[in-house]
């Protein structure tokens, strides 16, 4: 089969391996999207921890075509998203942390900027007949940010703010609308973004290149004493402190952008400590994963994926990606 391999920086290789073949347990999924994450974005941009070469891609839906030893063949033919953490659902991290944590998680043949992949039979998870299978490889970021939300304490007639409306940040605008925030401020400099937004229950729209957010913290929220909760979905540390210095005393702010390794928090913590802020860390997908196709198959996600390449093509969607140039981009190795 055709992969495309990771050797560090921006560089990739087309490559021909050998067809992955399913182990007891496992089933091969011929893929059928992939989307590019804001991580292997900032993996090629060396942002974020990983270690060459490998095959990347994470967020994936496909068909199963092969099955191993103790698998029903009836799972042939099945419509799956893949980037289901499997667990033990007994080791410390199942049973302390989340699910998505588990330190008994079955390996992947390979990443899904692939043809094949074989993972475990446990996590490749049926979709419903309503969903389409490009749009079931959004269940990765979609169950990061559900994940997320969940972790706020959401008060009756809440205000929010959403930085940031990549893919993370409309799918945090859309969850946090569904669990009871009234009024979304959903900012964004990019146009095609800030759009979508509305799509994703934004109530309003800002675009901080025309207006200082303070102005809209002060037009919104009570008194301009802030948000009920924030979040960032950027991955910048001083969009971070803005969240926090945009939340109301008491209020909770929430990381979903991942800032670079090493980045201290540049806020004043005597203000922070005095206006009793809750800071939040969101990471992966906790324990909500099998709930997510099901959410997805209700929401209107048309023109979300902004553009498909064929696997060959991998640099320049990573680079369209970079470029901020749509919503999400996607890799259809089979096509
Ligand atoms: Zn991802
Ligand atoms: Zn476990």
């Amino acid at each position: 089969m055709k992969a495309q391999t990771w050797h560090g920086g921006a560089h990739f290789t087309l490559d021909d391996i050998p067809d992955p073949k399913p182990s007891p347990d496992y089933v091969v999924v011929a893929i059928d999207t992939t989307g590019i994450c804001g991580t292997d974005v900032h993996v090629t941009q060396g942002l974020f921890p990983k270690d060459p070469p490998q095959i990347l891609g994470h967020e994936s839906s496909g068909i199963i075509v092969e099955v191993g030893d103790g698998v029903s063949k009836d799972r042939i033919g099945q419509r799956v998203c893949v980037n289901h953490p499997a667990s033990c659902y007994e080791c410390w991290y199942c049973r302390n942390w989340s699910l998505c944590r588990c330190e008994n998680q079955p390996m992947i043949s390979n990443g899904y900027f692939a043809q094949y992949a074989a993972v475990a039979s446990r996590s490749a998870v049926e979709i419903p007949e309503t969903l389409d299978l490009e749009t079931a490889a959004l269940t990765e970021p979609a169950a990061c940010c559900l994940s997320g939300v969940e972790m706020l304490d959401i008060p009756y007639r809440a205000t929010g703010l959403v930085i940031g409306a990549g893919i993370m940040g409309l799918f945090t605008a859309v969850f946090l609308k569904s669990h009871g925030v009234e009024t979304l401020v959903v900012s964004e400099p990019v146009k095609i973004r800030r759009e979508m937004a509305k799509q994703f229950g934004a109530d309003i729209l800002h675009d901080p290149n025309d207006v200082p957010l303070s102005e809209v913290v002060a037009d919104v929220t009570d008194n301009g004493r802030g948000f009920s909760v924030t979040a960032e979905a950027v991955g910048k540390p001083e969009l971070v402190a803005a969240c926090v210095n945009s939340t109301k005393p008491r209020g909770q702010t929430l990381m979903i952008g991942v800032s670079p390794e090493g980045s201290p928090l540049p806020v004043d913590l005597y203000d922070m400590h005095y206006r009793e802020i809750k800071l939040i860390g969101a990471f992966r997908q906790g324990d909500v994963t099998h709930r997510v196709p099901r959410e997805l198959a209700k929401l209107n996600l048309e023109n979300v994926i902004s553009g498909c390449y064929p696997l060959a093509d991998l640099p320049e969607a990573i680079t369209a990606s970079a470029k901020g140039l749509g919503i999400k981009f996607a890799i259809k190795p089979n096509r």
